[in-house]
């Protein structure tokens, strides 16, 4: 959103605690949103996880290219999630393809992330996915098994941290039935599009 500030920002910012869906709900949006809608591809300086693909699922950078694109000023955001030591960030060039392509950029990044995205465009669609209790989260986070103990728990008190912040942004959508939350989503953006078009 460097070049062309004419042009409404389409920005959605999706969060919510681990184990919430969120990266299944962002899925099934690029597949079926009636909205022309990308996914931004965050940088992090985590490890990648089996299966995970460079460029694909994330942009894998060692903490010091991450330092060095952060001093050049190519994150819109960036967060150290979860206390883990991993950064994360979303970068301007992510946002800019979309934003030029007239489509959507669909962010999934945590609160804090989020709070910096929400300060830069108050109008930005944010979207807190969560689910009917806590016992539910434990119980999603145990059955993916991809962390250890220590982190899971650490896990779930961000989750208990990040619950508190649901209020803060515009939609909060319960994320016990799938479809049905997809759904809610993608009737807000076609509402939030359909605001852009009649302008
Ligand atoms: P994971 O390591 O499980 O892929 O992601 C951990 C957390 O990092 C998720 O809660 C996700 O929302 C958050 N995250 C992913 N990308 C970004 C980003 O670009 N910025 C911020 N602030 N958080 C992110």
């Amino acid at each position: 959103m460097t070049d062309d500030s004419s042009q409404p920002v389409r920005v959605v910012v999706l969060s919510g605690p681990s184990g919430s869906g969120k990266s299944t709900i962002v899925q099934r949006l690029i597949r079926e949103c009636p909205v022309p809608i990308r996914q931004s591809i965050s940088a992090t300086t985590r490890a990648p996880r089996p299966g995970e693909v460079d460029g694909e699922h994330y942009h894998f950078l060692t903490l010091a290219e991450f330092e060095t694109q952060r001093k050049n000023g190519e994150f819109l955001e960036c967060a150290e999630v979860h206390r883990t030591g991993n950064w994360y960030g979303t970068l301007w060039s992510e946002v800019d393809v979309a934003q030029k392509l007239k489509m959507w950029s669909l962010l999934e990044i945590d609160v804090e992330g989020a709070q910096s995205v929400m300060r830069m465009y108050p109008h930005a669609i944010t979207i807190f996915v969560t689910l009917p209790s806590l016992d539910e989260y434990e119980r999603r986070l145990r059955a993916r098994g991809t962390e250890s103990e220590e982190v899971l728990q650490r896990r779930l008190q961000t989750a208990r941290e990040e619950l508190k912040m649901a209020g803060c942004y515009r939609h909060q959508i319960v994320n016990d039935d799938l479809d049905t939350a997809v759904q809610a989503i993608c009737r807000i953006l076609a509402t939030h599009q359909a605001e852009i078009n009649a302008r």
